[in-house]
């Protein structure tokens, strides 16, 4: 299979939009609609084969239990996003985590854990120790990105889908 959905999750404001426009068209935007839920389509190779990747970059609904239930029924894998600069992102991972576990009725479903906004160390509420330990806690690999300067947003995205492939 060369065809995958995947969802960008994670609470309100730490860079999930940031995170896929930096994917998709390489730049950064400083202002992005808080409100837009938007999907993009990517083909990309990883280990020398062709995959194509329909992203949906989610949002507003972070508060809405029972709409996101919807699209995580239709994804196959998930950035799962917090911000280094705020513990409560943090915090609220696991509750998307758990949820999706649910909605897939799996024990396994390939995950990658974001901390964006890499960049501003000194607005660090969580560690990158406390970063891998969430990594480990849902058997996902983990990246500090940053969105702003492109840090480490293509390797993200390529592990997510070789965990796709391996699946
Ligand atoms: P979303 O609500 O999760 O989609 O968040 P957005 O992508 O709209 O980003 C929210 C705010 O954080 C915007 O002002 C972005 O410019 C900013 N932002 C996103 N990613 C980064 C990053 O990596 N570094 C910094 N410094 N700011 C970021
Ligand atoms: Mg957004």
């Amino acid at each position: 299979r060369q065809s995958y959905n995947i969802a960008v999750v994670g609470s309100g404001g730490i860079g999930k939009s940031a995170i896929t426009i930096r994917f998709i068209q390489s730049r950064f935007t400083d202002e992005y609609d808080p409100t837009i839920e938007d999907s993009y389509r990517k083909q990309l190779t990883v280990d020398n084969a062709k995959y194509t990747i329909d992203i949906l970059d989610t949002a507003g609904q972070e508060e809405y239990y029972m709409m996101r239930e919807q699209y995580m029924r239709n994804c196959d894998g998930f950035l799962l996003v917090y911000s280094i600069s705020s513990m409560q992102s943090y915090d609220e991972l696991l509750n998307f985590y758990h949820q999706i576990l649910r909605v897939k009725e799996v024990e396994y479903i390939p995950i990658v854990v974001i901390g964006n906004k890499s960049d501003l160390e000194s607005e660090r509420q969580v560690s990158f120790k406390e970063g891998e330990q969430m990594g480990c806690n849902i058997s996902g690999p983990f990246f500090e990105t940053s969105a702003k300067y492109g840090l480490n947003i293509d390797v993200a995205f390529q592990s997510l889908v070789r965990l796709l492939r391996d699946n």
